[in-house]
């Protein structure tokens, strides 16, 4: 039996949370429902269940069994009112940017945000007439004054993309607010388990289930959790304009999700053990991870998040060739562009996140050519770090060659 989940753990939550009422028949699993329409046979039941004001299904596009199980778990865990689904993280974020902005508005973000994130705000807002004002991601004063001058919304992501930088998500929050801005959080890299932005002030939590969440590199999809009232809103606009999360997709993200504490536990501490390795090693530059005490924002960091992340970045010495030489040598690692999963994967951003961008751009951004993004599968920790290591002497020993 499924007991109240008022006082169960984060844990315990993503086994168990959402489940119970799609169970049929003694199923012990969620049935994925694959079919489109919904009948009824009393049409004064089915207008009723069309308008809302009794609970049911009526066309795939709008609501389906199996998506609501996975948005109910999701909802659970960052402890919201209301969740809806997309069929893949960036339809959660033009979603929510398209309902929220008019012609006129004006949006407030940073420039690390992922890099799809970036192309709506750069290339697709401005063609609505949407004025876009991205700051320096680690200049939370200049953040705070252009909120100040007014804005709709407030759009962060914490930790970012490759550099791993943190952002103050309660003192920004406070600001906007003032401002009367919704304030929008992608918390795809820190996941529910390790940072809750609803608890610090956002109005809306986005993630890419993608990566985490789903953790098997097997299904797409998005997810949004908040307030009824936006919510609502959002689901709205997305059941016209039809970017559904996929019943089979929601099935294999809800079944990733039952190990997503085991899966964050290990990662946490792997990519922490790694970053703390690859720190005092002396032919890496730099290591970006907040959970080392060299971090720049890690007393933030530790303020908001409960671990840091399955996944750092850090700068070889040798530069591009030197990446080029050690990434071939990782054995345990997917050469790939995709995070979370429970195999490790790595790339240099310049060809997998900020592909679109110049080196100048990337430079502009604090990008060096020579970054790896590291990001930690379930694998044991110590095979990871040896991995590493020897992926290291090979290059060391090739430059001694060389030179
Ligand atoms: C991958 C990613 C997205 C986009 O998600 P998709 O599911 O690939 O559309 C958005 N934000 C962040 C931080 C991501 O890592």
């Amino acid at each position: 039996m499924i007991k109240s989940h008022q006082e169960i753990l984060d844990g315990t939550r993503s086994v168990w949370g959402g489940e119970e009422e799609s169970l049929l028949q003694g199923a012990t699993q969620v049935p994925v429902v694959h079919s489109v329409s919904y009948g009824y046979p009393d049409i004064d039941t089915w207008h009723e269940v069309a308008l809302g004001k009794k609970r049911g299904h009526i066309y795939g596009r709008n609501t389906n069994p199996t998506v609501e199980v996975f948005e109910e778990k999701v909802r659970l865990l960052e402890g919201a009112e209301a969740a809806t689904s997309f069929s893949t993280g960036m339809a959660a974020i033009s979603n929510v940017l398209f309902t929220f902005l008019s012609p006129g508005d004006r949006v407030v973000s940073i420039k690390d945000t992922y890099g799809g994130t970036n192309k709506i705000f750069l290339e697709f807002l401005p063609r609505f007439h949407v004025e876009v004002q991205l700051c320096d991601t680690h200049d939370h004063d200049v953040l705070e004054e252009e909120i100040a001058r007014g804005c709709r919304v407030l759009y962060l992501e914490t930790p970012t993309n490759p550099t791993l930088k943190v952002i103050d998500i309660q003192r920004l929050a406070r600001a906007a607010h003032r401002v009367g801005a919704i304030v929008v959080v992608d918390n795809t890299f820190a996941t529910p388990l390790n940072q809750k932005p609803l608890t610090l002030g956002a109005d809306l939590v986005i993630h890419s289930a993608t990566k985490f969440l789903g953790g098997h590199a097997d299904a797409l999809g998005g997810v949004i959790c908040g307030s009824k009232h936006l919510v609502k809103q959002v689901y709205h606009y997305r059941e016209i304009n039809g970017a559904t999360l996929d019943p089979m997709a929601a099935y294999l993200l809800l079944r990733g999700m039952k190990t997503l504490h085991l899966r964050i536990r290990q990662q946490n501490h792997s990519a922490l053990t790694i970053a703390r390795f690859l720190e005092n090693h002396s032919d890496v530059d730099n290591v970006y991870y907040p959970g080392l005490d060299s971090h720049v924002h890690h007393g933030i960091a530790k303020e908001q998040m409960k671990g840091y992340g399955g996944v750092l970045s850090f700068a070889l010495k040798g530069g591009l060739e030197a990446v080029r030489r050690f990434l071939p040598r990782l054995r345990h690692a997917h050469l790939a562009a995709n995070l979370g999963s429970v195999e490790t994967v790595a790339g240099p951003p310049r060809t997998t996140s900020h592909v679109e961008c110049s080196e100048e751009e990337r430079q502009a951004m604090g990008i060096p050519e020579g970054l790896i993004r590291y990001s930690a599968g379930i694998e044991e920790t110590d095979d990871l770090l040896q991995d590493l290591k020897q992926a290291l002497e090979a290059v060391h020993e090739a430059g001694v060659k060389t030179s």
